[in-house]
Order: structure tokens, then sequence, then C-alpha cells
């Protein structure tokens, strides 16, 4: 039984450790901005798993000095390799900085990726203040038991 939840919810939990997975995106104008707030987040971080896309997890590991686990590019497959480890259970938390302004050559990716993440419930923050508090938050130092919808449940009926 998942806390604070209605049973009525149909859903499953995927549990999160203490130690976090966390994905790290930034689209190409956004990207100095996400360094910006992982260097000043860096000892937060430092404590948790970092996966990123090909460029962004390449930035943050060549300036900042961090382990990061690289997928591809996001242009070349990074975005659907992000989404397939959320479908897999291999991440727990995403920052995503995308890009308001500028159309990709990869937009269904990025869509997909925001769609997925909202599928599974993990949190995603895709501004700087939302990782902010999502960083702060006292979860981030706890297991915590992340309900997802049993969508297989409503197709079905
Ligand atoms: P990149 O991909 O880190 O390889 O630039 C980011 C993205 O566009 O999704």
């Amino acid at each position: 039984m998942i806390k604070n939840i209605d049973p009525s919810i149909a859903s499953f939990v995927m549990p999160m450790q203490r130690k976090k997975r966390i994905g790290l995106v930034a689209h190409d104008h956004r990207k100095s901005d996400l360094i910006d707030w992982v260097a000043h987040n860096r000892n937060t971080l430092m404590q948790h798993e970092l996966f990123g896309t090909g460029t962004t997890g390449g930035l943050l590991s060549e300036k900042l000095g961090l382990p990061v686990h690289r997928f591809l590019s996001g242009p070349l497959g990074g975005d659907q390799q992000l989404g397939a480890a959320i479908a897999e259970g291999r991440l727990d938390l995403l920052v995503f900085f995308w890009d308001p302004l500028q159309a990709q050559p990869h937009d269904v990716d990025v869509k997909a990726l925001l769609r997925i993440a909202i599928v599974y419930n993990i949190p995603m923050a895709c501004s700087r203040s939302s990782a902010d508090f999502m960083i702060s938050s006292a979860l981030m130092e706890t297991e915590y038991e992340r309900y997802v919808v049993d969508y297989g449940q409503r197709l079905k009926s």
C-alpha cells in the first residue's frame, strides 16, 4: 500500500533509493545555465549518480570534473535513451533545460521524453527554479515510493 495515495487510483510502485539516478539535459542555448546550476549544487549532486546526453554530459565532466554516464547526443538518440532508461526504471529524476525559443531537429524525441517522464511519474524540472525546489527537497535524502498509474488497466477498459 502506498502512503498518501487513494487506493482507487490503480497504480504500482517503483521504489527510489536514497542515492538517486539523475538525468541532466540541456539544449544548446540552455547549457550554460544548466552548467552553472550543477556547479552551484555540485556537493549535493556528487552524492547521486549522474547521467546526461552526449554534449551536456561531456561539458559537465569537462568543466566541473563530475562523473557523468553519457548517452548519445540528444539529436542522435540520446533523448530516446533517457526515455528508455526511465521506462526501464534506470533513472529516478530528470533535469531538462529545454529551449522555449528554438525548434529542435529532434522535437519529436523531446516531446517523447517529456511524455515518458509523466507516464512514469518521475520528478522532472524544466526550469532553474523548479530544479532548485527539487534539489532542496528533503526527499532527495530519503527513499521514496514513486507510484505509477497502471495505464495498462486503463487501456484494457
Ligand atoms: P546534447 O543533447 O546534450 O547532446 O546537446 C541535448 C538535447 O538536445 O536533447
